[in-house]
């Protein structure tokens, strides 16, 4: 059998970072990605925030592709007939170095795969891995077609649904209450449209979600990011939700009925969808995430269920690509020692544990549970909804005092034994 120092299977950022920090070692390192090419199947909503992994591969990030720097953050709460918009324009996220940026996949991976190559690594497309080959519960190689090829050490980069680890029982099966889905449309615009819209300068960007109505009371919400020339637009909802509630809708038609919200509508204006994608997103939080190593193989990125929906923030590029780099440190460690076994490469997680990704998803591990109840798509947006147009409301009754009119709808809304409760719980987060 063909063999290699090491297989990592999937061309996307947590296999390509590892990839590039294995091949910049002079490692004999091959990727095996299904798509077309790097980011050609790949999905994010999506902003990478940079700050937490800047000084991982400091050299490349100055020429990635970016889209645009995040320096406008909106949150638009959607009631039954009204919304209430949290602009926040940060002078913080206007001045470099910015925290995070817009990023279009079937750009950024493609770029990736190319510095991967520039290292001497290879990265073949259009091969799907079929299986994981294991001699006496190691992982020895792979499948694909009719090739095995054996390799020291296997890197499983497959990303969310972890077939081929959960068929080789590394991990257990996806569960649908662990995941959302989520659509997605890339919508053609001129710059200076975006930047008008947004109330952006030259280059800035802006990140945009939705909660509320947009997902008829499911567990979710839209999103739109500004890109060059282009927005992201897309609509996530939790899979168990679309299970229960889902038929009041096919779930794909949810991000078309979006679009045609008034409120969407003249922001897209004018708009040509280039790109439509639908993608699962894993969302069990740290409490799900599987063992990380074992014999001669580790898990990076979505595989390891290494992201992170908290409502506000969305992450999970960011961990995709410390956990490749900190696979490919394990694996160069274990080089070292000859020692490709389980304990070998148990560094592994004791990198990522005393690393941002899995503080991280520690600090947030009551999160997947907290926002599973359905008020927070509901009632929240829509009394905040209500009360904000009852301030602005003038006539045609005589005017009440502000105070009272605030008084009054927080009373009614939100001075109530249920919120009080929920109140406490989201202490935990
Ligand atoms: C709608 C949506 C919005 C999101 N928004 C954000 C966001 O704004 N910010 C953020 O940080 N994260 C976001 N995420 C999460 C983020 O996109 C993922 O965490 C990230 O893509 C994980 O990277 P990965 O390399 O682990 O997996 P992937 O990017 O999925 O890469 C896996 C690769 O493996 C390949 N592959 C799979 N099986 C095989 C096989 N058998 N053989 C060969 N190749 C195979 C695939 O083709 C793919 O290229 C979002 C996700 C979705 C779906």
């Amino acid at each position: 059998m063909e063999k290699v120092d090491c297989i990592i299977v999937g061309g996307g950022l947590a296999g390509l970072s590892a990839a590039y920090g294995l091949a910049s070692e002079g490692l004999e390192v091959m990727v095996i990605e299904r798509g077309d090419y790097s980011g050609a199947k790949n999905v994010t909503g999506g902003r990478l925030y940079l700050s937490p992994i800047r000084d991982i591969y400091p050299e490349l990030w100055e020429s990635a592709p970016f889209e645009r720097p995040v320096v406008r953050e909106l949150v638009t709460l959607m009631g039954d007939g009204a919304d209430t918009t949290i602009e926040l324009a940060s002078q913080k996220f206007a001045t470099p170095p910015h925290q995070s940026y817009t990023v279009l996949r079937a750009r950024l991976d493609q770029w990736l795969a190319d510095q991967v190559m520039e290292k001497g690594g290879m990265v073949i497309t259009k091969n799907r891995v079929d299986e994981l080959l294991l001699e006496n519960g190691k992982v020895i190689g792979i499948r694909a077609g009719e090739d095995d090829i054996g390799a020291d050490v296997t890197i499983i980069a497959e990303g969310v649904l972890g077939l081929l680890s959960s068929k080789a029982g590394l991990r257990s099966e996806p569960r649908p209450e662990d995941h959302a889905v989520g659509f997605k449309e890339i919508v053609e615009l001129p710059p200076a449209v975006i930047q008008d819209r947004w109330h952006l300068n030259d280059g800035e960007g802006a990140a945009h979600l939705f909660m509320g109505s947009v997902t008829r009371g499911m567990l979710g919400g839209g999103f739109i990011y500004t890109n060059k020339d282009s927005i992201s637009l897309g609509i996530v909802v939790g899979m168990e939700h679309l299970r229960r509630d889902g038929e009041k809708m096919d779930s794909w038609k949810l991000l078309d009925a979006f679009k045609e919200m008034p409120q969407i509508q003249p922001l897209i204006a004018g708009g040509t969808t280039v790109e439509y994608s639908a993608h699962a997103i894993y969302e069990g939080g740290i409490a799900k995430v599987p063992k990380l190593y074992g014999d001669g193989y580790l898990l990076v990125g979505d595989t390891a269920g290494l992201s992170l929906n908290a409502l506000v923030t969305v992450r999970g590029m960011d961990f995709a690509i410390a956990s490749g780099y900190y696979a490919a440190r394990t694996v160069l460690d274990a080089r070292q020692r000859g020692d490709f076994s389980a304990a070998g490469l148990a560094q592994y997680e004791q990198s990522l544990r005393s690393s941002f990704v899995l503080k991280d998803l520690e600090t947030a591990r009551e999160i997947p549970h907290t926002i599973e109840n359905p008020r927070l798509f509901t009632h929240y947006p829509q009394a905040v909804s209500r009360l904000m147009q009852d301030v602005f409301t003038i006539g045609p009754q005589p005017a009440k005092k502000l105070s009272s009119v605030v008084i009054g709808g927080v009373r009614k809304d939100f001075l109530n034994l249920t919120t009080f409760k929920e109140l406490l719980g989201m202490r935990k987060i």
